[in-house]
């Protein structure tokens, strides 16, 4: 589809902007309302309900009814897996639509949303599903006159607070395994991109999830979302945001009722070129590693650390290779860079970019807004030389397009600054030698680690930060441990 096709079809897209709660889309209790404007333009999109406590008491009454009630919760995992697969093909049947709601309302390319954002979504559900009827229990090797069965059951009502970069994905893996497990599911979408989240709730519903079982109520983190953390009946917060929300919501939950809280956090991730490495490919995968989704990506290979000795020839390269990754009209097929999500993320990124000037580095491009008469949020990709492991560029998470170029003199001062962050969700390393590629890839503190490549991902892996990224992981069977409760039954055969 072109531009203009595009543009016609988002003139007729209808937008819900209701929560959904116990099977049926309805306003905020109070009435309240937040206008949604796209970054590509700013145009108002719609009225979102704005939930607050009184929605959240609704949502977890519903949702606790239908974990009671054993539809869903005490259903064999065969039948959950067939509901969930409908949902999955609902989605994918859907996929347009998503796609263009997810661009209007976030600003990334429709050829991400389309290629990667929607099939994903639908992936990872489709994959968890077919997953949970294979996933056994164990007997422990207790003493003959025992018998000792080790089960995971559904832990039951789960909280799942998501971020705005990838809306419905990083929803979708968090509530894939919820559901998967049995248990009951209320979603809360950042309020800066709600629009997915919201319309896929009638998927669910015409898939065949019973009514409570899962609930999707908008609205802002301190209202909807301090309401959910706090909730004496919710047992699992499962988030994705950023490290300072995430140290909010372990206080919550010690305040309330120890719910578990598993984190999906910032990253500050180095990207490091050894002089050994080939680097057209890295210099490739350096400039997608900070461009790719406006670098509003929790893995962005913000910090890049390369070897004195070959930054000069590196940087010319990854200068060249960013050519390609110029913002454009987020609806353009051909477009590779859309609209940073709101003004509020814009301004924070521009003012990290004097923060940096400030501190002494040096602007080598970008740092700029473009394309401003569009009425959009657009930054051009932007990259600072001579930064030091102690300025703020390097050590806080901009999450904008923004490249912190260091140089290291030998291995072992690489691993050192690539380690020295509090944050330990991601890493890459270029190089061409095999013992160092495994030295450096075990010596690096990051939940996921990538070599001579950048942002690799499936669904068969676990995804989740060291340190203060975060903790537990989404993806692969590892997530369903988030979602479910391990008990240990003794039986005396005597
Ligand atoms: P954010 O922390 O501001 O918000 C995330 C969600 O938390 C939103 O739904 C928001 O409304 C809600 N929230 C905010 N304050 C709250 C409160 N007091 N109580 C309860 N909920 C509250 O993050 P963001 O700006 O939406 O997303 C960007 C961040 O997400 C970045 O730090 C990025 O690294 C991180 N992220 C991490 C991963 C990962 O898997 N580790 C993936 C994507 C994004």
């Amino acid at each position: 589809m072109s531009l203009s096709e595009w543009q016609r079809k988002a003139t007729e897209l209808k937008f819900e902007g209701r929560a959904f709660i116990d099977g049926r889309y309805l306003d905020a209790v109070g009435g309240q309302q937040f206008a949604c404007h796209s970054p590509v333009d700013s145009r108002l999109l719609t009225q979102v309900a704005s939930c607050d406590q009184a929605d959240v008491e609704i949502a977890v009454v519903a949702a606790r009814r239908a974990f009671n009630s054993g539809e869903w919760s005490q259903s064999a995992p065969a039948e959950r897996k067939r509901i969930l697969q409908r949902f999955a093909r609902l989605i994918e049947a859907s996929a347009e639509e998503l796609a263009l709601l997810e661009t209007l309302d976030m600003g990334k390319p429709i050829s991400d949303s389309l290629a990667l954002d929607i099939p994903g979504s639908w992936e990872c559900i489709d994959w968890t599903a077919e997953a949970i009827d294979k996933v056994y229990g164990e007997v422990a090797p207790v003493p003959t006159n025992q018998l000792g069965l080790i089960t995971s059951e559904a832990a039951g009502v789960v909280a799942a607070i998501v971020p705005w970069n990838f809306p419905l994905q990083m929803a979708c893996w968090k509530i894939a395994p919820a559901l998967a497990m049995g248990n009951s599911v209320i979603l809360k979408p950042s309020e800066k991109s709600p629009l997915t989240a919201i319309r896929i709730a009638a998927l669910a519903k015409q898939a065949g999830i019973p009514d409570g079982v899962f609930n999707v109520l908008p609205g802002f983190g301190h209202s909807v979302g301090k309401a959910l953390s706090l909730h004496q009946d919710i047992d699992v917060l499962a988030f994705t945001g950023s490290t300072g929300v995430a140290k909010v919501l372990l206080e919550a939950a010690g305040q309330s009722n120890m719910k578990r809280v598993w984190l999906e956090a910032g990253g500050k991730s180095p990207h490091i070129v050894f002089p050994d490495a080939d680097l057209d490919h890295a210099a490739e995968a350096v400039a997608a590693g900070i461009a790719f989704n406006q670098g509003e990506v929790c893995t962005a290979g913000s910090r890049l650390l390369v070897d004195a000795s070959v930054k000069d020839q590196l940087l010319a390269k990854v200068h060249q290779a960013l050519q390609a990754w110029q913002p454009g009209h987020p609806l353009d097929p051909q477009t590779r860079v859309g609209a940073i999500v709101d003004h509020q993320q814009m301004e924070k990124i521009l003012e990290y970019v004097q923060i940096g000037k400030n501190e002494g580095a040096q602007l080598s491009c970008g740092g700029v807004q473009t394309m401003a008469e569009t009425g959009g949020t657009y930054v051009m990709p932007t990259i600072f030389n001579g930064v030091s492991s102690a300025m703020r560029i390097s050590r806080e998470e901009i999450f904008g397009p923004v490249l912190s170029v260091l140089t290291f003199a030998d291995e072992s001062e690489a691993i050192a600054i690539a380690n020295d962050s509090e944050y330990g969700l991601a890493a890459g390393l270029w190089t061409t030698h095999l013992g160092r590629a495994h030295r450096v890839a075990k010596a690096l503190r990051a939940g996921s680690v990538w070599v001579n490549q950048y942002d690799a991902g499936d669904m068969t892996a676990p995804f989740g930060g060291f340190k203060q990224s975060g903790n537990g992981r989404d993806k692969s069977l590892h997530a369903f441990d988030k979602y479910s409760e391990l008990k240990a039954t003794w039986i005396n055969l005597d």
